[in-house]
This record gives C-alpha cells, structure tokens and sequence, in this order.
C-alpha cells in the first residue's frame, strides 16, 4: 500500500493552495489526489470575471485563475483522474486511478473536496424525467468547456449569487432565460441583483415563486409552479437548477466523521471528529469565494507545516 505524509483530496483552490503552502513551508511528501483530468477545481469552468481581486489584485476569469493555480503547483505531486471513494474501516483511502482501485495511507489526510449544488432529486421536483435540466456547474462546463448551447429558453430556479452567474453564463452562449424564480420574497443575492437582471439581462425575477414540477415529452417544455400560492405554468425548454450548495458527504457516510448537517464538522484547527483527518474550503459546507477558501488552506497549512 502507498503511504504519504499528507494526502490532500481535491485540488481545487483550497486543495491547491493547501500542497503550495506547505511546500513553501518545507513540508515533503505531499500528493493532491483529484477526479478531474485537470486540477483547478470549480473556477476552471466559471468563465466570468470575479477571480483573484483579493488574491492578486487582478480581475481574472475563472479559467485564468485556475491555470494561474496549476501553474503556480505545477512541481507538486498532483495526481489528476484520481478519484477517492471512500474511507476505509481502518482510515485509508481507497482510491481509483489509473492502476484501478488500490488502497492509500497517509500520516495526515485533508479533505477539499468542495461542494456542490442540490439535483433535482434533492429538491423533490415532479413532472417528467427530460434531458436539458441541469445545475449551474453542469451548465457552464458544457458552456464552458465544450462550447454547447444546451437549451435556448429555460427558467432559472434560485436567488443565490451563483443564480445570478448563471445570467452571465447564458449570455456568453446566447441563451435567453425566460424567468428566474425567488422562492422567498427577499433574494438570497443582494436585492438590486432583480433590477440587474431585469434591465441589463432582460430576465423577470418572479418572487414566492417555488417550482413544483417539469413537463414535457422528450424534452423540456413547461415548468409548473407556485406562484404566491397560485399555480402557474411557464413555457420553456431548460430548467438551470441553481444553488442550495451542500458537501459531498459520500465520501465519509456511515458515521466515519461527526457532521454538521452534509459538512463533516471540525474544530479551530480544521481537524474533524477523526485524529489526522482535516477539512477546509467549501467542503465546510458554505459556498466562500475562492480568496477565503485559499485563506483558510493557508492558516491550515501554517497548522500542518508551522
Ligand atoms: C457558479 C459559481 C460561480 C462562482 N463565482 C465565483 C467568483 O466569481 N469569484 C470567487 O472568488 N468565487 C466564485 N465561486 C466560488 C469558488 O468557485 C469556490 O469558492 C472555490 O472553487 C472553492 O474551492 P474548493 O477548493 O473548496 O472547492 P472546489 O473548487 O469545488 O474544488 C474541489 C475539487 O475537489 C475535487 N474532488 C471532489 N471530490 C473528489 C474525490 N472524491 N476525489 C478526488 N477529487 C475530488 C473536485 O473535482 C474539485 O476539483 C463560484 C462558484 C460557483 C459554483
């Protein structure tokens, strides 16, 4: 079996400035273990400004900042495709790569494995199962990434800041959102997003609006919902389900670490319920920028590394 000092899980900005830190540091041994074929974690596919002001002092695009990243680990020990599934009983890792599924120890083990938004299936949403439903992400790595145009006229449901991305993310593709739906009166986003949206996207923000279920017949062409109590349907031909972020707990379910809600729960030092075991960034449960997810690898990197 592999051992390490330290195996970080995910390299995205948190996981990426923890290995950097640490290097800077004098620490040895330290591998990154990341699912994607390429590290960088979720600013590799946020194709709008808003990176690296408070990092840098330059306003960089997503794809930017996360190559900047790559660039800046490039000598580290980054093994990208590599995907851990779970803890063992004994707390190892048991990890597909490239030589399929083998098994990793490590004197210290981080998770930063980042979060991700709730499917449809969390949100119990009905109706009919139809393809050009999708989160925010989804959207724009396919946008992104693959340069697609997965529908020309869908709904956007939530309020968050990352709801409102999306706008930017539809633009870029030339897609026309018929509405985003609120589901409280108040936006979980700044109010004067709504007017934003509305005069520089042309995109309504209908409020106390909550979707109750997708229609169609072998694509999306209404969502029915409820509007300030009244049922209500929209055409359209796209549903972007947006926010209601939440860790991705399958890799420690089954109690292997005391949780806060999906979050594994840790204390000042960012240590969870299990000794040796560490968490930091977004699989803390909230949504940060990628500045504060980077500022906190650094305080744990001055912990593992002092
Ligand atoms: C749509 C959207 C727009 C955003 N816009 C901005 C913005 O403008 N400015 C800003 O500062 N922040 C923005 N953010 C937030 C920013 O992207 C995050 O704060 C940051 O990416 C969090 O870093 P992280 O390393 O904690 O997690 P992530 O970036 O999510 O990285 C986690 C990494 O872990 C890997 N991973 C997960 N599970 C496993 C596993 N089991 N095995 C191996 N690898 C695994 C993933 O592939 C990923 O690369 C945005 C977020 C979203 C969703």
């Amino acid at each position: 079996m592999e051992h390490h000092k330290v195996i970080i899980v995910g390299g995205g900005p948190a996981g990426l400035t923890l290995a950097w830190e640490m290097q800077k540091r004098g620490a040895r041994d330290v591998v990154v273990l990341e699912r994607e074929a390429e590290a960088g974690g979720i600013p590799r596919h946020c194709g709008h400004m808003g990176f690296g002001f408070f990092t840098s002092k330059s306003r960089l695009t997503g794809p930017q900042f996360a190559r900047r990243l790559r660039e800046a680990t490039e000598q580290l020990d980054i093994r990208t495709q590599t995907t851990v599934l779970e803890f063992t009983l004994r707390g190892n890792l048991r990890v597909h790569g490239a030589s399929g599924i083998t098994e990793m120890s490590a004197g210290k083990i981080v998770l930063a494995t980042g979060t991700r938004e709730s499917s449809r299936a969390a949100r119990l949403v009905g109706g009919n199962k139809l393809p050009g439903v999708m989160n925010t992400g989804e959207l724009q790595q396919r946008v992104y990434l693959r340069g697609e145009k997965p529908f020309q006229r869908p709904v956007i449901v939530g309020s968050e800041w990352v709801s409102f991305s999306s706008l930017l993310t539809c633009r870029h593709a030339g897609i026309r959102p018929v509405a985003m739906l609120a589901e409280a009166k108040a936006l979980d986003a700044p109010a004067y997003f709504a007017l934003g949206a509305r005069w520089v996207f042309g995109v309504p923000v209908l409020r106390e609006t909550a979707l109750l279920a997708i229609h169609g017949k072998g694509r999306v062409e209404a969502v029915e919902v409820s509007e300030n109590g009244k049922p209500r349907s929209l055409a359209c031909d796209g549903v972007i389900l947006s926010g209601r972020f939440r860790s991705e707990a399958a890799l420690y379910a089954g109690g292997f670490l005391e949780r806060d809600g999906w979050a594994p729960r840790v204390n000042e030092k960012f240590e969870t319920s299990r000794p040796g075991v560490f968490a930091v960034g977004n699989v803390l449960g909230h949504l940060e920028t990628a500045g504060n997810c980077m500022k906190r690898a650094r305080e744990l990197a001055g912990i593992l590394a002092p």
